[in-house]
């Protein structure tokens, strides 16, 4: 396998550097190929997170030792990355996720700038896929006019997904801290119409591209495995949502997780099956484009970046 990385300041990342004490660099496109699957991932920026929306529900002393011991301040805000995966195959230019779009956050909403870097025209995209539907991987599909950003293509979801956000009763049920996220996903399908089709677990979605149920951060959340020959790449999304604590305590609940018992269950068995198979992986919320491997490490695994 082939990586190749380039680093290109944008204007968010200028602006990142005079908000916070640090600069810090922006990967803009980190590229990896798979037989004649090129993959090249995206930032679309970062969110900024109240600590506790990740580590409340967890062994507080537990966690407070393994934070020390990396450095990491408890109550700090968290600024996860979100890095789109685009896979450009034959005549397909395929998205996994279409990011934030404008209204989200300030910190977000940068994808089509980094799609421009590569030289990709919206317009150029076959295939939209989404791991799930929430704002950051969703809610990029419409642009300030409320028009959809890539218009010629086909959109997929998985089917249980689809049905939890076009549920008009989601609204209702969610809990009242995500019902924007609700009436936002609800807005967004609509817009879509016809141009969204759900899929369903171990169906192959397009040529060497298989979508693989990874439930619990929201009700049909899914993985997709890329394949040429022996050689493969789990696009794992939000099924494992830090390079830290998802993998030396894959067991331990997380805040932003739907189902964070099944959240898990579905971590645990992604990370066992990388480990196994040492495929390669990209995580949407992984740091510097979020590629790398999965190895274990006493009770846990680690994540190792290429
Ligand atoms: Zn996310």
């Amino acid at each position: 396998m082939n990586i190749t990385r380039r680093t290109i300041l944008s204007s968010a990342a200028a602006g990142l550097a005079s908000a916070m004490l640090a600069p810090r660099m922006a990967w803009a496109a980190t590229e990896i190929t798979l037989g004649d699957m090129r993959i090249t991932t995206l930032s679309d920026g970062y969110l900024t997170q109240p600590a506790d929306f990740m580590f409340a529900p967890m062994p507080q002393d537990e966690l407070a030792a393994f934070l020390a011991e990396r450095g990491m301040e408890r109550e700090a805000p968290l600024l996860p990355e979100c890095n789109l995966t685009l896979v450009r195959h034959e005549d397909r230019v395929i998205l996994f996720d279409a990011g934030s779009g404008p209204g989200f956050m300030d910190s977000v909403g940068d994808l089509t700038n980094a799609l421009a870097a590569v030289g990709v025209d919206p317009g150029d995209v076959t295939h939209v896929v989404f791991t799930h539907g929430h704002a950051d991987h969703l809610w990029g599909v419409l642009d300030d006019f409320d028009d959809l950003v890539f218009a010629n293509a086909r959109h997929m979801m998985g089917r249980e997904e689809h049905a939890f956000w076009a549920d008009p009763a989601t609204v209702d049920t969610i809990g009242e801290d995500r019902v924007p996220m609700a009436v936002g996903a609800l807005r967004r399908l609509d817009a879509l119409g016809d141009a969204m089709e759900v899929f369903a677990d171990g169906e192959e979605i397009l040529p060497g591209i298989a979508a693989r149920a990874s439930f619990g951060h929201t009700p049909g959340h899914m993985s997709f495995e890329l394949r040429a020959g022996n050689a493969g790449v789990m696009v794992v999304g939000d099924a494992i949502l830090n390079d830290h604590v998802a993998f030396a305590h894959p067991d331990w609940h997380f805040g932003a997780d739907g189902d964070r018992a099944l959240a898990a269950q579905s971590r645990a068995g992604l990370l066992d099956q990388l480990a196994h198979e040492q495929m390669t992986m990209i995580g949407f919320h992984l740091p510097n484009g979020g590629i790398g491997r999965v190895e274990r490490q006493g009770e846990g695994f680690v994540f190792v970046p290429a």
